[in-house]
């Protein structure tokens, strides 16, 4: 096995870390925020992400509640759950646990959340404001990114953040956050050729593809950050984009399982309280 010299970003510590901030912000308020989780049908991934974030929620004082709805749902009846969810003032926060049944759309589904309650940040007033400044609600793995370098002090100003999958649930909205942040961003996509090459540029590296190992130590810079989103079932093992050799030569490194995961589910709930703060003043 490599001998590992990279500093493990421990996504543990850091969602951790997130729930103390967000207990003590919750016992200052004169409400206790309110997050619907909106499931449709039994798909066992869903089953088990819906029931961790509803666990995060427990966690930091957020009354969470899943709405089960069976797989065979209409369209109209579940952009009815939506509407009644949009107008209960009790609700600040909304999330649809994707994928859909393939008979569901899920575009009009996720444009019908209203946006300050849409605290997976799919909405396009969301989007179009994440990218023009404004109070947008980002998605929660790119803010999940954010979260950990803030918090183990690695700054992007300046650097040259390369990542690798162009997706609208992480890559795109990622490229959002580290411009904001003053990063010189590359985003990278099945098409980018030698992506090696371009890998190899990055003082950041984020991947974001769902290729178990895509990311091997021969692409990446010597000391390095580099940022596993990726998930990839392989046996009975969760395996993420970056190969086990990277860890001999990144400087930093998010491990697999343990990492980005855990501080996605405590963004939702830090997203949460920002839509029930925004909202109720
Ligand atoms: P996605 O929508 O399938 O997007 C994958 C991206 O990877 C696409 O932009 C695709 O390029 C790119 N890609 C595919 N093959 C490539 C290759 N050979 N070289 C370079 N780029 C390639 O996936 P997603 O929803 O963004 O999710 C990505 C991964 O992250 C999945 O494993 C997912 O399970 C995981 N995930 C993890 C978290 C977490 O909290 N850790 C959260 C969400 C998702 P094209 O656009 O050209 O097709």
């Amino acid at each position: 096995m490599t001998a590992r010299r990279a500093e493990a970003l421990s996504g543990r510590v850091v969602a951790d870390a997130v729930a103390e901030r967000l207990t003590a912000r919750v016992g200052e308020l004169p409400y206790t925020p309110r997050l619907v989780f909106v499931r449709v049908g039994e798909d066992p991934a869903s089953v088990y992400y819906v029931r961790s974030k509803q666990r995060f929620a427990k966690r930091v004082g957020v009354d969470a509640e899943t709405m089960v709805l069976p797989e065979a749902v209409d369209q109209a009846t579940l952009m009815r759950t939506i509407a009644d969810l949009n107008a209960d003032p009790a609700t600040d926060a909304v999330l649809v646990q994707l994928p859909l049944p393939a008979h569901l759309d899920s575009g009009p589904v996720l444009e019908a959340i209203d946006p300050g309650k849409d605290v997976d940040g799919f909405h396009p007033l969301n989007v179009g404001r994440l990218w023009s400044g404004g109070p947008a609600m980002a998605p929660c793995t790119p803010l999940g990114l954010l979260a950990i370098l803030d918090h183990y002090d690695l700054d992007v100003h300046g650097r040259h953040v390369v990542i690798v999958g162009r997706s609208n649930l992480v890559g795109k909205p990622a490229a959002a956050l580290f411009l904001q942040r003053h990063a010189t961003v590359t985003l990278a996509h099945s098409r980018t050729r030698d992506l090696a090459a371009v890998v190899r540029g990055a003082d950041v590296v984020v991947a974001a593809v769902g290729r178990a190992g895509i990311v091997t130590a021969d692409m990446v810079r010597p000391g390095a950050v580099v940022l596993d989103v990726g998930m990839t079932r392989v046996d009975d093992r969760i395996v993420g984009d970056v190969a086990e050799d990277v860890w001999g030569v990144a400087g930093h490194m998010t491990p697999m399982p343990g990492g980005t995961g855990l501080v996605t589910v405590a963004m939702v709930l830090q997203n949460t309280l920002t839509a029930a703060e925004r909202r109720r003043g």
